[in-house]
Order: structure tokens, then sequence, then C-alpha cells
């Protein structure tokens, strides 16, 4: 390994974790904070009340990332440090992703801007949207205008193993997708998954309405449906029809779906198990990624399969935004959440 080899895989991978502020319910229950980020890249979780000193550092579950923000921090700023550096390396030729990962109600959505729910019907602010402004503004600089590039978009979700376009709508269903595995070329196809033409950033954000309604239409509770589902929004640049660079930004299942396998539903317990295997198998696709090893494991699920060039390749890059509650009443998926996330990189 030479030097370069060694930088690059540095950040070839990036792991972060954000914690939101305790919300309206939390402290309406009295919930109590056990998260402190006591420097820029380190989380400790905590006994509540108790009041953090530093010199018992590691007493404490203390985990440390490339970067940790906590509760004051915003989308902007999270932005600037996790999905910025990506869209660069997708004018560069290159693939790139980004996860929200963590708990249902942690933020992964609030993070990415999918939400079009309720009284949040703002998705301008969040990663999707700053990403997408980010490459129409990157079009313009001279060395890349040159290059005549397209942009496209794509909205799609992963439900139980299923993928269906967020974004067409076929006699009133999303429509179904099928993924295929061409082992010759040695590429996956998603078959029926329509790019969407954009030409700016408005264009983006109305694609996210899109989706984002279509997400969450038609289910008898959005929020149990978006908890566990994986959605995937895509940004595409072409150049003469051919692939140049593909962002991926997936807002992931709630990870606390995977341990519903002992459900009474059986439905829930195959949901669950799916959930599990998907979270697993991308756990290991970015270890390998991180590692440069030449086998990576992307037939383990639907999500890493769909995704599967996003992890080979000299010019992949992937950014892990872990989301935790602070709440003690979230503890337990809390931690399971930074375990999960330390073991990543
Ligand atoms: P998830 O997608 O992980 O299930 P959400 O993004 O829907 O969670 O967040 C749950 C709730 O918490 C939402 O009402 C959201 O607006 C709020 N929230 C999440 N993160 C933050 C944050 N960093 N600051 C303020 N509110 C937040
Ligand atoms: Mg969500």
């Amino acid at each position: 390994l030479t030097t370069a080899d060694l930088i690059d895989e540095e950040h070839r991978i990036c792991v972060c974790v954000r914690a939101r502020p305790l919300n309206k319910k939390e402290l309406t229950m009295k919930d109590l904070d056990v998260i402190t980020i006591p420097s820029k890249d380190v989380v400790m979780v905590h006994e509540p009340k108790q009041k953090v000193d530093l010199t018992r550092y590691l007493e404490n579950q203390t985990f440390r990332f490339d970067y940790a923000f906590d509760d004051s921090t915003d989308n902007d700023m999270v932005y600037r440090f996790t999905a910025r550096p990506l869209v660069e390396t997708i004018f560069e030729r290159g693939m790139a992703t980004c996860f929200a990962y963590g708990q249902t109600g942690s933020g992964k959505t609030h993070t990415m801007g999918g939400d079009f729910s309720g009284k949040n019907q703002d998705c301008s602010k969040g990663i999707y949207a700053l990403a997408a402004r980010d490459v129409f503004l990157m079009l313009k600089k001279p060395n890349y205008k040159k290059l005549d590039l397209n942009v496209f978009a794509t909205f799609f979700e992963i439900y139980s193993g299923k993928a269906s376009d967020c974004l067409t709508y076929l006699y009133e269903h999303k429509a179904k997708l099928r993924v295929v595995l061409e082992d010759g070329k040695q590429q996956v196809q998603v078959v029926g998954l329509q790019e969407r033409d954009v030409k700016c950033t408005e264009d983006v954000l109305k694609l996210i309405e899109v989706g984002n309604s279509c997400r969450t239409s038609g289910q008898t509770s959005a929020n149990a449906h978006s908890s566990r589902s994986h959605a995937v929004f895509q940004i595409i640049l072409r150049r003469r029809g051919k692939m140049h660079g593909k962002f991926s930004l997936i807002d992931l299942a709630g990870n606390e779906r995977g341990a519903d396998t002992s459900s009474a539903d059986r439905q829930t317990r195959l949901e669950g198990a799916e959930i599990n295997k998907s979270l697993l198998a991308l756990k290991e696709c970015i270890r390998a990624l991180g590692r440069n090893k030449p086998h990576t494991p992307f037939r383990a699920s639907k999500l890493t399969q769909v995704l599967r060039d996003s992890f080979i390749g000299e010019n992949s890059r992937t950014c892990m935004i872990a989301t935790i509650s602070p709440g003690m009443a979230s503890c337990e998926n809390t931690l399971n959440t930074l375990r999960y996330a330390n073991r990543v990189k």
C-alpha cells in the first residue's frame, strides 16, 4: 500500500452520528437525556442526570466517529460534512451513497428531507434537496460544463424485499420493479425504474414531493409503512446517454424493526427478518468497500443488490449518518445503532 492508497481508503467511508433534541412526547413523559457529545467526534451514552465527568470518560459507553453532531446542529451543517463532499465524487465519474440509519423516530427522514407528512411539508432543507442544489451549481463550473452532462433522478422503495417505483403510478399502484442480476456484464438492472429528466433544483423538489406522497398514500398507517421500507433517491449524471456518476441517498427502514422477528404477526415477522437481513448485508458491503476487498457480498439482500455498482469500483464513496434519540427510553436502540455504526468502518 502506498500513502495515497491509505488516504483514499480512509476517506472512502465516513461514519457520523446525529442526536436529535428530546421531543415534546419525551419531555411530557419526563424522559431524560442520556447522550453527551463532548467533542466533534465522540458520543457518550451515560446515566441520566449524571454530570458527565470527562475524566471518567472510559467508564461510560463511549464511541468515536468521523463526526458527532449534537442536537444544536442543523441539516445544513450535517450536510456539509457528510453528503457535500460526495457531490464531487459523482462529477469525477464516481459512485456515492449516503445512508440515514437508525431507530424509527430518531431523525432519518428529517435529515434526508423526505418528510412530507403532517406539518413538516418542507423537504427543501434536507440532504436530498441540498445535494440536488449543489449538483446544479457544479454543472455550471467550466470544467464540468464542457462535459455536457444531463441530470436524472429516481425515487423508489424497497419494502419486504420488493422494490417499487415511487414516481410512477400503475393503475393507482406503485409500479413494481424487477431487479435483474446480469452475471456476464457484472451489472444489476432495475427493470421498470424510471429516470426522470431534471433541469433544476425545483424539478427535483417536485419529484421528492411526489415520491414522498406516494410512499405514504394508501397505507393504513403511513408511519408504520415508512419505518419498514428503505427509500432510495438517486441523482444520476449521464454523458451522451452513458452513466457518468450516481449519487444514491437512502432513508433506511427503522433498525428496531429488524428485531420484530418474534412478533405474533407473521407478516411483521417476515418483514422484520427481511430488514434484519438487508441491514446486515449493507454493513458487510460497506466494510468490504472500506477494506478494498475483491468480494462484495451484495447478493444477500435486495437493497444491496440495487446498490451493487455503488459498492464496487475504484471511485466509490459512502457516508453513513446514524441518527439517535437522546432519551433513556431509547437507550437500548441507541446503543444498538452506535454499535452497528461503529462496526461499519
Ligand atoms: P425517522 O425518519 O428516523 O423515523 P423522523 O425524521 O420522522 O424520524 O423524526 C421524528 C420526529 O422528530 C419528526 O417530527 C422530526 O421533525 C423530529 N426531528 C428529528 N430530528 C430532529 C432534529 N435534529 N431537530 C429537530 N427535530 C427533529
Ligand atoms: Mg422516517
